[in-house]
């Protein structure tokens, strides 16, 4: 197996390879992963970096960094990884360990993606799916953009793309009793 990398005693290396189930080590920085992210240009690090920056045991740089953020765990990079790394868990992992550690980046666009995280696991809770239009004006409202993608609107309604109500799926009930379950778990933390 190919390693690179700090081989010592580095706790953050080892905390997200247990939260990801990766081997973040076997990272060899070959950059595909950046070549083929359709956000990396958008993150303070690309994922190649984030690798390298775990290697190296950069738990604050790593942490405060928006690239964990603006992951969209959509799995193009590990696709191509030749480690076959499973990039976008370590992005979770490594998100999940800096909101446990109260690690907080307070961009706007960070701050943004934050609520829509939130509004959109609302909508799934009180639904059982995605409710678009509510989750729209919500989202503009909340981030006090009121006439974001105003524009779009109209259009997408006419072609049916935005259903203007929405019907709870029939396991709506059940969605809401594991939210309750998992919100109990983790106060319990
Ligand atoms: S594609 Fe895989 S091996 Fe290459 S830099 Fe990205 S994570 Fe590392
Ligand atoms: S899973 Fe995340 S890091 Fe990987 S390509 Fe998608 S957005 Fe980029």
């Amino acid at each position: 197996m190919i390693t690179l990398g700090t081989q010592g005693k580095n706790t953050f290396l080892e905390a997200v390879n247990a939260k990801s189930g990766a081997n973040v080590l076997e990272c060899y920085q070959c950059g595909k992963c950046v070549g083929t992210c359709p956000v990396s240009q958008y993150m303070d690090f690309p994922p190649r970096e984030i690798m390298q920056m775990i290697k190296l045991g950069l738990k604050n740089e790593s942490y405060m960094a928006n690239s964990h953020w603006f992951c969209l765990t959509c799995s193009a990079c590990s696709g191509r990884c030749p480690r076959e790394i499973d990039i976008p868990a370590v992005m979770e992992a490594v998100r999940h360990l800096a909101i446990e550690e109260n690690y907080i980046n307070d961009s706007k666009k960070v701050r943004e993606i934050r609520k829509f995280h939130e509004i959109f696991l609302s909508m799934i809770k009180r639904y059982g799916r995605n409710y678009e239009l509510r989750m729209m004006a919500e989202f503009n409202i909340r981030t006090r953009n009121l006439f974001k993608d105003m524009h779009l609107a109209p259009k997408a309604l006419l072609k049916g793309k935005i259903p203007l109500g929405v019907k709870p799926l029939k396991s709506a009930k059940a969605i809401r009793r594991m939210y309750e379950i998992a919100e109990k778990l983790e106060k319990k933390k």
